[in-house]
């Protein structure tokens, strides 16, 4: 097998055993759970055997249930999984020339599915996922050797948001958004921050129009923000920002 295809491989394997250990994390920090014990059901409570636990699989072998009190496993669960190897093949693919780079490319990534699954179930950013994403950019930064651009992003992002914490006194987004908001600018740089922040609000707006239009929500409904700018910052990231900037003729 050629050396390309079994890094690939293992990118996808280890895409899903995060994935897996993801489901975990972010049910735990919901809860206010400690990470260690073994996981249970959470209707019978019964600990899940080691071979009910293997990503996706256990989960299409069980036909989305409990074995013992066979209630439903969310399909949240195996969805995770799957976008986890997804993004980690993605990292790879975009940077299978440049390992390292491809390595931080995974941990901004994983934090971002982090952020974006946590804030579209719980309705809040923990700084811990975001501080991954952190992790990752400065990682970039450092092999990129490029400051100026990724400091000035990180600048943008979080007085964007500290401008909207201000001037609603935390009521509009939280301090958390902030902290996003620099991350992601510090990941992205300045000429892909903007775009992050038109695409993440278009997104956002279409569908609170389309759910309002629908009966979904009201004009008081709270959307969780995080998963649009997660849109908005892989849309950036692979350069539909700059083709939209033409558009408009910037
Ligand atoms: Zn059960």
């Amino acid at each position: 097998m050629p050396p390309h295809t079994v890094i690939l491989i293992l990118f996808a394997v280890s895409g899903l055993v995060v994935g897996s250990f993801s489901n975990v994390l972010l049910i735990r920090t919901a809860k206010g759970k400690p990470l260690d014990g073994r996981s249970k059901c959470p209707h019978c409570k019964k600990v899940i055997a080691w071979y009910d636990l293997i990503p996706v699989l256990s989960f299409v072998l069980l036909g989305g249930r409990c074995r013992r009190c066979k209630k439903p496993i969310g399909l949240r669960y195996p969805l995770t999984e799957l976008a986890t190897m997804i993004l980690f093949i993605a990292a790879y693919l975009l940077h299978s020339n440049n390992l390292p780079l491809a390595i931080m490319t995974v941990i901004v990534f994983w934090g971002i599915l982090l952020v974006t699954v946590f804030d579209a179930y719980e309705m809040m950013i923990p700084d811990a996922f975001t501080a991954i994403i952190a992790i990752g950019a400065l990682g970039t930064m450092w092999l990129e050797q490029q400051f100026l651009s990724p400091l000035l992003g990180a600048c943008v992002g979080a007085a964007w948001f500290g401008f909207q914490w201000l001037i609603s006194r935390g009521k509009i987004v939280g301090s958390g958004d902030i902290f996003l908001g620099f991350s992601l600018g510090l990941w992205l740089g300045l000429s892909k921050t903007i775009p992050m922040l038109a695409i993440a609000y278009m997104t956002g707006a279409c569908v609170g129009v389309i759910l309002i239009a629908m009966d979904r929500a009201t004009r008081k409904s709270r959307l969780a923000f995080g998963p649009f700018l997660a849109i908005g910052a892989f849309a950036a990231y692979l350069g539909v920002g700059d083709a939209y900037l033409q558009l408009i003729g910037l």
